[in-house]
């Protein structure tokens, strides 16, 4: 039993199946209060469609507020068709978009993990995944696509132009990159950094950035640089080669999306966004789902709620630096899963289907 104080926890269902994946994870957190002496002091909002049709706004002030004072965010999803009539500054999206940049949230963490029961759900073949536990660090808040000059510009000849520019700055960089060289201390002690330096200047600050910080400060971390387009056919030849991957604004979009079709399920993909820490050493962080809200398997108890359930560990593991019990839920859906448990999107055959709320209470079980 530890007597730590309570981690400030702010907690944002949103719409549409977050908030009954939401509800698995307050069954564990029950569980971590009466098993495991932990203690969280939790406050709970409105964000998205549920925020709009409440408050007429996707997000508060007050909503932000929380979430700068609380030691991290546990966020659902948004997204509701209902409001897709209006105009762009109402729609519930924006409550993500907003957080993320009122917190100058830079580095988005998104693990691909293949678990043992799941190997065939792969678009690979079971032997090239079978135990892939790959982590892609992206830069989200720089590069191309914020990048000044940007706009689509009218020529003399009534024939148009568009650009966009990618810039990164040596801070930006580094920020990114220690989040990666960090992270890689705590997993295999790799780190692979991926950029376009044969044919972009900002490429080739990028290596050189992510090179020297590594003479300074982690030289004890394997460091490997690779192209962009390499790296997207090495994913799919052989991801097991890496560990932790990190890359700007545009690649880390694109090799993201890839690596996680290599997991072969969407229902299943945690993710954190952190930003950099304050001088008193806190440091914002955001996590979710990969998934959105999921309209149209809303209200109907079949969502699976593994995706935020394993949003929640990788809080405690990184916000909380509760390595234990995010390792107990990580163990707990893995073995529910070689239980032979599957929610619908994750169904095969011979397999016991269940429903959101009996996958949640098997986790628990498990735990
Ligand atoms: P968004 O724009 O919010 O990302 P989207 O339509 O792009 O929304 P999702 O809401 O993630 O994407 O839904 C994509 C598909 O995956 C839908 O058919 C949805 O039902 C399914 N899906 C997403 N999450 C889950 C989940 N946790 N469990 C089961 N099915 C899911
Ligand atoms: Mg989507």
């Amino acid at each position: 039993m530890t007597s730590q104080p309570a981690k400030k926890l702010l907690i944002l269902p949103g719409d549409g199946i977050g908030p009954e994946v939401m509800q698995e994870v307050r069954h564990i957190i029950a569980w971590l209060e009466a098993k495991r002496g932990l203690s969280f002091a939790i406050t709970e909002d409105l964000v998205g469609g549920a925020s709009l049709a409440q408050y007429g706004e996707p997000i508060r002030d007050d909503v932000i507020e929380q979430a700068r004072a609380a030691d991290a965010v546990l966020f659902g999803s948004v997204g509701d068709p209902r409001w897709n009539h209006v105009g762009f500054e109402k729609r519930p999206e924006l409550a993500i978009l907003k957080l993320r940049q009122e917190l100058a949230l830079f580095a988005n963490l998104r693990p691909a993990k293949v678990f043992d029961a799941l190997v065939d759900a792969s678009t690979l073949k079971p032997d090239v995944v079978r135990g892939l536990d790959i982590m892609i660090v992206r830069e989200t808040v720089g590069g191309i696509y914020f990048g000044n000059p940007r706009g689509i510009e009218t020529l003399a000849d009534g024939s148009k132009r568009g650009i966009n520019t990618e810039v990164y700055t040596t801070s930006e960089i580094e920020r990114v990159a220690r989040v990666a060289f960090d992270l890689a201390r705590k997993r295999s002690n790799r780190v692979c950094s991926v950029e376009k330096c044969n044919v972009m200047e900002s490429g080739l600050l990028w290596k050189e950035v992510v090179t020297d910080l590594h003479a300074r400060e982690y030289a004890d971390v394997e460091l490997t640089h690779m192209l962009a387009d390499n790296c997207a056919m090495q994913l799919v030849r052989n991801p097991r080669q890496f560990d932790v991957l990190v890359t700007g604004n545009l690649f880390g979009d694109l090799l993201s999306d890839l690596a996680s079709m290599l997991t072969g399920s969407l229902g299943m993909l945690p993710s954190a966004t952190l930003g950099a820490a304050d001088s008193a050493g806190k440091c914002p962080a955001l996590y979710e789902p990969i998934h959105g809200s999921a309209p149209d398997i809303a209200g109907q108890g079949i969502a699976n709620p593994i995706a935020q359930i394993l949003s929640f560990a990788m809080l405690l593991r990184y916000s909380f630096d509760y390595q234990a019990e995010a390792q107990l839920i990580e163990e707990a859906v893995a073995a529910v899963l070689a239980n032979g448990l599957r929610t619908a999107d994750i169904m095969s055959e011979g397999k016991t289907r269940v429903s959101t709320s009996e996958m949640g209470a098997a986790i628990v079980n498990e735990l």
